[in-house]
């Protein structure tokens, strides 16, 4: 297993080039991604220019930017100049990118090698990355089985060992779910940390980008590079992130919310989740049981904010402004704009996506507003204040990332409340705008468990120092 640090010393001391190591990550994605699909499109010509650009720098002695080398993946959500950007999304299908988002570019000059574009649910609508138009990505510990959603390209595509790390998106769980599910660390930064320009969003109140990783150290080290205020995107702010190396919980007050290990929750991850904060306490962590009350309605909540968001970030997609055009379209004669609007949407949104437009549509009409929207956001003020009592006598809340392990392909896809429950414990720190990190904690039938910790807001230092000591206890293999 590569991480950052082992790259960037195989790179400065000339082991490898740049372009060597950028083919070999080409050639493992071409043979090993027909099985897993963690890939939509890859970047070779960009990457091999750029990585002959690094090789010239180290011929000419000249000094390397941090990352680089390294070979990364972005989820289909995150603009790329010059490559194909489509959400997941038929409506998007036609679209190369035409700038970086913030993201990229902060990665770009950082001087880490874009390989390619990973699957995700349709805009981000899922939790298995089987509402990708392009057909689902499979879970590279058992390919009969789901890498979780919505970026499950990203995960899956770093624990298969196709890139060294990954970037993902999070409105309710779409990082730390697949890098449950997959075995890889998955950090939701605070709300605000991390630009969101060139993303194409989902529900702006709840959007975060954050980094997948085969260690905590890489995740911490990405997070460092890509956080920070944007001119570009007004809801950043001041923050600078320096990457600080502790390991260490001891004094560290763990509260363990009781709701999230109620009913419902498998049991052999909450036998592993139990274990490990078991192993905290042993390391000179002190844990409390708390409550969370108005976590019982967070994903009620979170299914009509993100619906409601949704409809109307999704309306420019109308074939003119944005999205697929059916007057392209030779045999569709020339039609009238209503005619135009019917045939972009009706034919490049898929199901879940028309279900949330017209589930948020209606939530959001005249008449439903305040039984709906304004009463969900009532209730997030509710929730908000909960977790603001707990983080006054804890430092760190921790619980499970998934009530499931990873479930089969097909399993849960005619049922989409089924699916919807998969994000129970999620959901509640986008509404928060909290950052929460997922952290591998062993397996259950070959199947990777993940442990969420949950911080309070920018201190992701601590998210960050705790799950090293897990990394340590769970896999010290992991460990550099
Ligand atoms: N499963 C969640 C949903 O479908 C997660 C979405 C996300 O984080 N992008 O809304």
């Amino acid at each position: 297993m590569e991480t950052i640090l082992s790259i960037r010393e195989k790179i400065s001391k000339r082991e490898i080039s740049a372009k060597e190591l950028a083919q070999t990550y080409l050639k493992k994605i071409e043979e090993q991604d027909k099985d897993i699909h963690a890939f939509l499109a890859t970047a070779p010509e960009i990457a091999l220019k750029e990585a002959e650009e690094i090789d010239r720098k180290i011929f000419q002695k000249e000094q390397l930017p941090p990352l680089a080398g390294v070979p990364y993946s972005l989820k289909d959500a995150i603009c790329a100049k010059g490559v194909r950007c489509t959400a997941g999304s038929r409506m998007l299908e036609q679209y190369t990118a035409a700038f970086d988002a913030t993201v990229t570019q902060r990665l770009r000059q950082a001087g880490a090698l874009l390989m390619g574009k990973t699957n995700m649910d349709e805009f981000g609508m899922g939790a298995s990355t089987e509402n990708s138009a392009f057909g689902p990505t499979k879970n590279p510990f058992d390919l009969s089985r789901v890498p979780g959603g919505s970026s499950g390209g990203s995960a899956a595509s770093v624990a298969a060992g196709e890139c060294v790390f990954s970037l993902g998106e999070d409105t309710g769980g779409s990082i730390r779910l697949p890098a449950a599910f997959c075995g890889v660390v998955g950090l939701k930064p605070t709300y605000g940390a991390v630009s969101r320009y060139g993303v194409i969003a989902l529900a702006s109140s709840l959007d975060q980008v954050g980094p997948f990783a085969n260690t905590v150290e890489d995740a911490e080290i990405i997070f460092a590079t890509i956080a920070g205020r944007d001119p570009f995107d007004a809801t950043t702010v001041d923050f600078e992130y320096m990457a600080e190396g502790g390991i260490d919980c001891h004094n560290l007050r763990i509260g363990i919310p009781k709701e999230y290990f109620a009913q419902g929750l498998d049991s052999q991850i909450k036998d592993r989740i139990v274990k490990t904060l078991d192993e905290l306490k042993h390391e000179g962590a002190q844990l409390k049981e708390i409550s969370l009350p108005s976590v019982q309605y967070a994903l009620a909540v979170y299914y009509i904010i993100n619906t409601s968001e949704a409809s109307a970030n999704l309306a420019r997609y109308d074939g003119i402004r944005y999205g697929y055009s059916p007057n392209k379209e030779k045999q569709n004669g020339e039609l009238d704009l209503m005619g135009q609007y019917l045939q972009t949407r009706g034919r490049g949104f898929g199901s879940e996506v028309k279900r949330r437009i017209m589930l948020g549509t209606y939530a959001l009409s005249a008449g439903y507003y305040d039984a709906f929207y304004l009463k969900a956001q009532k209730i997030r003020t509710l929730l908000k204040h909960d977790f603001e009592q707990a983080f006054k006598e804890v430092d760190l809340i921790a619980g499970p990332v998934s009530p499931f392990l990873p479930f089969r392909i097909g399993e849960k896809t005619a049922d989409p409340l089924s699916m919807y429950l998969v994000d129970v414990y999620t959901v509640p720190v986008n509404l928060v705008a909290l950052p929460a990190i997922s952290v591998p904690v062993g397996k259950a039938q070959n199947l990777p468990i993940g442990m969420q910790l949950i911080a309070q807001h920018f201190k992701e230092s601590v998210l960050f120092r705790t799950a090293k000591v897990i990394e340590r206890i769970c896999n010290p293999r992991m460990v550099s």
